[in-house]
């Protein structure tokens, strides 16, 4: 493969992947490679074979003895993959989770499996779902008064919030939409979602999908607005996305609706583009999600209110199919 300013890193790992698996393939056990001082603009390449033989890949071996130097050995063994983290290790590592109790569904299912009292565990498949958890034991109210109407956990509370912006609406809703992160109107009126952008979000649940906006849950990953409407950093969503995940583990919806790339690629913990997510249904430990583009970005570009309204008919087919 010829390596240009056009090449992405993408393709270049698979190349070098798939050249190492062809090396493999040919009983080669390990690279040496020996880097030569730059004014001799020359490098060699020792392949060696399973079996030791060692022959020389380039044409350039006097040059390589000309000026020594240390060889780096790759083993082209690969090493064994990294353990995938125990199911249900993520949920459980969230606040209070642990303390759920079991459930009905839970014993019918799992009777082997289950440790009775915690969160349930499968041993093989996917990770634990909110779906499969065992009944919640708080409620949104109860998580909402643990983060108080002065939190200070983040530096969002310091950088000119006016209030800690709550999710609304339904506390048994199917769908759920996420944003990530109040603005100007939301640090106003105490409700994510609200404004122009908001009332595009209402024309899209009401005329798009024929909900009434109370019976949705919508909320942000961090409730406090950024100052200048700047997205939250890492350190901010970090302190404040488990309360969002224990309220999804409480409503337990169907579908989760992901306003915009940061929301998008935090919720999912992906750097993927909005623009490459959205169209198909990612899994977010178990509960469907939809990545689409967030209302603000309509209202700059309404072209790709097209490809919104497409999403939405996704979702809106899943939800009919999964009543
Ligand atoms: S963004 Fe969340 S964690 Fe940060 S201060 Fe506001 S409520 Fe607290």
């Amino acid at each position: 493969m010829s390596v240009t300013k056009n090449t992405s890193m993408g393709e270049l790992i698979a190349d070098v992947r798939e050249r190492v698996l062809f090396l493999q393939e040919m009983g080669v056990s390990y690279l040496a490679v020996g880097l030569l001082e730059a004014k001799t603009d020359i490098a060699k390449t020792d392949v060696c074979t399973a079996n030791g033989e060692k022959g020389m890949a380039d044409s350039h071996n006097d040059a390589a003895r000309r000026y020594p130097i240390p060889e780096i050995n790759i083993p082209l063994n690969s090493k064994p993959a990294e353990p995938r983290p125990a199911p249900g290790s993520r949920l459980a590592s969230l606040p209070s989770l642990g303390k759920r109790k079991g459930s009905k569904f839970f014993d019918e299912y799992n009777p082997p499996e289950v440790e009775s009292g915690e969160l349930r565990v499968e041993r093989s498949g996917p990770e634990t779902g909110f779906h499969e958890m065992s009944e919640p034991t708080e409620t949104i109210e109860q998580i909402r008064a643990e983060i108080g109407t002065d939190c200070t956990r983040c530096k969002l509370s310091a950088l000119g919030r006016s209030q800690v912006v709550n999710s609304v609406g339904n506390f048994n809703a199917d769908l759920m939409f996420v944003g990530e992160a109040p603005g100007a109107d939301e640090d106003r009126l105490g409700e994510p979602f609200v404004g122009r952008a908001g009332q595009l979000l209402t024309d899209i649940i009401e005329k798009g999908l024929g909900i009434p906006r109370k019976d949705v849950f919508i909320g942000n990953i961090n409730r406090c607005r950024p100052p200048g409407n700047r997205a939250p950093e890492p350190d901010e969503s970090v302190v404040c996305k488990p309360f969002l995940l224990r309220e999804v583990a409480v409503v337990r919806p169907k579908v989760i609706v992901v306003l915009g790339a940061t929301a998008a690629q935090n919720l999912l913990e992906t750097k993927t583009p909005i623009s490459k997510m959205r169209g198909k249904f990612h899994d977010y430990l178990g509960v469907k999600v939809m990545p689409t583009f967030h209302p603000a970005y309509l209202l700059r570009d309404p072209h790709k209110k097209r490809e919104v309204w497409e999403d939405i008919k996704m979702v809106r087919d899943y939800l009919r199919t999964a009543a």
